[in-house]
């Protein structure tokens, strides 16, 4: 198993200078093999491997520009290799033609392999158990030696690479992936097997849960709003290329950045959390939904980053042994009666927020009508009656009556059944029951 870790490095002047050449050379690097690349094709016909494009790297340019040699020679080689897998994707149809990289970009990166000892991690005093969240430590990176670091977590496992990051805002950032055991995040699962949740994601709300738990979203980009058209402004009327543009050009990005941390510090904590107390997590596919363009809603449905969310949750749902199900989008999710299954069309105008039932009389809030219905329906997809769940169903966290319906689910089925639920979302309305 590799997770990624990120930490926040602190390079001192002499780093980023080596930084920025690095940056510099594999963007070269790229972009003469993009040109070589396609001179070989149009002139010859010829198609070129990687392993060609190592050897003139190595035998002619770094003769011909000896600068090269002076940074670190697997980033170079990473080019080379993401060149030519941007091509394959190409070839498969599966992406755009490779293009020409710029260095006005304002973010860059570079990865680089572990071997030997070239990268290293010193925890500081977070290595020895302490209580404080976060401390001081240092990172060795090939040709840069050691980086001072902010260091959030610890890790036990072996360093298979290191991406190092530029962003806009000026902060450089290092990603490492580091493979180790599985068992490390498996061992926590200590949740009832009946604790099984549905959301429903929306704008107004996060999302509401089948538990009736409602979770507002941070409004993060109206929040922030009325400073990022104060800076934009200000961008504008300064003269491109110059120091208070670049300034300004900063102030921007930071607040840009400060948006998008606030945003991800939101949903990594909901979907931890949602995970941490649910064995089964059941929501809506919603990537047609996504699509739908509506002007509109359209910024609030980027503000609220739901995609980010269900990849979250089906990373994390796969880290630490849950199942996650996604209901296919045609599923009327919003216009059923969770009590007698009536269909009521006029549910689709989204202003309706609380109706009642014309069959059964009971008067319903949308949203937490919506994910009790696809609490029952993703129930149903796994093969659990929703009878035998009833009893469970709306009881929650909040009174949990320990394993009276017993572990209706085993570990080894699990993998099989989020692989099942992912495969039938076309089925949804024809229950295996
Ligand atoms: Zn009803």
């Amino acid at each position: 198993m590799i997770t990624t870790y990120r930490y926040r490095i602190y390079p001192n002047k002499k780093q980023r200078i080596q930084l920025a050449k690095t940056f510099g050379c594999t963007r070269f690097v790229w972009n003469y093999f993009l040109s070589w690349r396609e001179q070989r094709y149009k002139e010859q016909k010829l198609s070129t491997t990687e392993s060609e494009c190592r050897k003139h790297l190595n035998n002619i340019l770094k003769q011909q520009y000896p600068w090269l040699r002076e940074v670190d020679k697997f980033a170079l080689e990473n080019a080379l290799i993401n060149l030519d897998n941007a091509y394959k994707r190409f070839f498969r149809h599966q992406g755009g033609k490779p293009h020409f990289k710029t260095k006005k970009a304002h973010r860059f990166s570079y990865t680089t392999y572990f071997t030997g000892n070239n990268i290293e991690i010193d925890f500081g005093i977070l290595a020895a158990q302490s209580n404080k969240n976060r401390c001081w430590g240092k990172i060795k990176l090939p040709k840069l030696g050691w980086v001072k670091a902010r260091i959030h977590r610890t890790f036990v496992g072996r360093i298979k690479t290191a991406t190092v990051k530029m962003l806009p805002s000026g902060e450089y950032y290092v990603c490492l992936s580091v493979e180790h055991n599985e068992s490390v995040y498996q061992n926590t699962n200590t949740v009832p097997a009946n604790f099984v949740v549905a959301l429903d994601l929306g704008i107004k709300d996060f999302y509401v849960d089948s538990n009736g738990t409602c979770v507002k979203a941070p409004k993060v980009l109206f929040k922030y709003e009325r400073r990022l058209k104060k800076l934009q402004r200000n961008l504008s009327r300064k003269v491109v290329g110059s120091k208070s543009f670049a300034k300004a050009r900063v102030r921007l990005a930071k607040l840009y950045q400060r948006i998008s941390n606030i945003r991800k510090d939101f949903i990594e904590k909901q979907s931890s959390k949602v995970i941490n107390e649910n064995q089964v997590i059941i929501c809506e596919d919603l990537r047609i939904k996504n699509m739908v363009q509506n002007n509109r809603l359209a910024k609030s449905i980027l503000d609220v980053s739901w995609s980010q969310f269900i990849s979250m949750l089906g990373y994390k749902a796969k880290r630490h042994n849950r199942v996650f199900v996604q209901l296919s989008p045609n599923f009327p999710s919003s216009q059923l009666c969770s009590k007698c299954g009536y269909k009521n069309e006029a549910v689709r105008d989204l202003s309706v927020r609380i109706w009642q039932c014309p069959n059964c009389g009971v008067l319903h809030n949308r949203d937490h009508n919506a994910a009790k219905n696809l609490l029952k329906h993703g129930l149903m997809q796994l093969g659990i009656s929703a009878d035998h769940m009833s009893k469970r169903v709306g009881l929650g966290r909040s009174e949990p009556n320990g394993n009276a319906c017993g572990d209706w689910v085993s570990t080894a089925e699990k993998s099989k059944l989020i692989f099942s639920a992912a495969n039938s979302v076309d089925e949804a309305g024809s229950p295996r029951l």
